[in-house]
């Protein structure tokens, strides 16, 4: 699905070099790349602060934290989405209501938020699917609206800009908090965990700080309960050498998955992923839609060429076992269980020629002449 090796091929000397020297710092846990590193993010994102920790589903839990989000209040997250963002709402003792996504850009959907609000909602976390922003102008709307904190669920959208109000933001910038998450195979991959948290508010800044950090603003002092989530030095100095390359990297990835769209717009059985209107498409994954009911038959077909493929998401989050007693609010039907049975992600990826863009196309169109 990806070629994380061609990558680092391309980056070798810069990315040994650098982790030889926080190797012979031996400076391994906050460290001053660490510093740097953030710095040079929030600058990227155009957003205030920038501030590593552990991994995605920490940010997640720890922007929780830092809102002050208690026990009981409920939280607003799509159904159709990794299961980080639900994960942390249970465990923190909140409520997770689950709402549906738009068929088209499998996004979560604005009126579905709006049916879901109660006088317990506290927070929204909606997710930047496979690399497109959710439809940030109603969901920031609705959350002023109803004074609710926003937290965006950036994982798989950094890179990504979205048009908010006349204004370019990037796709960690126009929330309370947003989260990414540096996972090797995301659009800005380490080489191991990392993550990290956006804000343009100081004090949340302080905030979430202490908590990633035991709760400790001055060692050995413990004002609140806190986590302990870092982003490792060795970690941050990778995503330092990488962090230039991104909107190459976005670029790249866009370059395929433009060749894909052309190919497959008129494939009878197969829908294409909709555009959000005011936002850019980073192609964390590369998503169709099979209406012939021949999904798996595809995924078979595809395997025997050694084409690799993955269904992204087979599960909505209100039919897994742990939380199917949930509340589930959709506006028309079940989209996130119909995408479920429908959804196909291909291979999509920084390095990728353009004859293994083509073989691609070729067998998949193949399958349905
Ligand atoms: C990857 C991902 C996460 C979690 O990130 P980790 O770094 O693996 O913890 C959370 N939400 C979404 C949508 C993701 O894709």
């Amino acid at each position: 699905m990806v070629d994380l090796k061609r990558q680092y091929q391309n980056i070798k000397t810069e990315v040994d070099t650098a982790i030889q020297e926080v190797i012979e710092s031996t400076a391994f846990i906050r460290g001053g790349k660490v510093r740097e590193f953030e710095d040079n993010l929030a600058k990227y994102a155009g957003v205030k602060h920038a501030i590593g920790c552990g991994n995605g589903t920490d940010a997640l839990q720890i922007a929780c934290m830092a809102l002050g989000l208690q026990e009981g209040d409920e939280v607003i997250v799509p159904s159709f989405t990794f299961i980080a963002s639900a994960e942390i709402i249970a465990l923190l003792k909140l409520t997770p209501i689950f709402v549906d996504v738009d068929y088209d850009t499998m996004n979560i959907s604005v009126e579905a938020v709006k049916k879901a609000i109660t006088s317990k909602t506290k927070a929204i976390i909606p997710v930047h699917l496979f690399g497109q922003c959710a439809d940030m102008t109603g969901l920031t709307k609705v959350a002023k609206d109803h004074n609710i904190f926003l937290i965006e669920d950036a994982c798989q959208a950094l890179g990504a800009t979205y048009m908010l109000n006349g204004e370019q933001k990037s796709a960690v910038g126009m929330s309370d908090i947003a989260c990414t998450s540096f996972f090797p195979s995301k659009n800005l991959g380490c080489y191991g965990d990392g993550g990290a948290l956006f804000t343009n508010d100081d004090e949340l800044a302080a905030n979430i700080r202490q908590i990633a950090n035991h709760g400790s603003r001055v060692k050995y002092h413990h004002d609140i309960v806190g986590v302990n989530s870092r982003l490792d030095t060795i970690q941050a100095a990778i995503l330092d050498v990488k962090l230039p390359h991104l909107d190459d990297y976005c670029k790249a990835r866009q370059k395929v998955a433009a060749k894909y769209n052309e190919a497959f717009a008129n494939v009878k059985g197969l829908d294409i992923t909709g555009t959000v209107e005011n936002s850019t498409h980073v192609y964390h994954q590369y998503t169709l839609k099979v209406t012939n009911g021949k999904r798996d038959a595809l995924k078979a077909h595809l395997a025997e060429q050694n084409i690799p493929s993955m269904v992204y998401y087979p599960i909505p989050m209100h039919q897994q076992k742990a939380y199917e007693n949930e509340r589930y609010v959709s506006v028309e039907g079940d989209v996130s269980a119909q995408l479920s049975e429908c959804v196909i992600s291909l291979p999509i990826h920084t390095e990728m020629t353009a004859e293994e863009n083509e073989f691609i196309i070729e067998k998949v169109v193949e399958f349905f002449d």
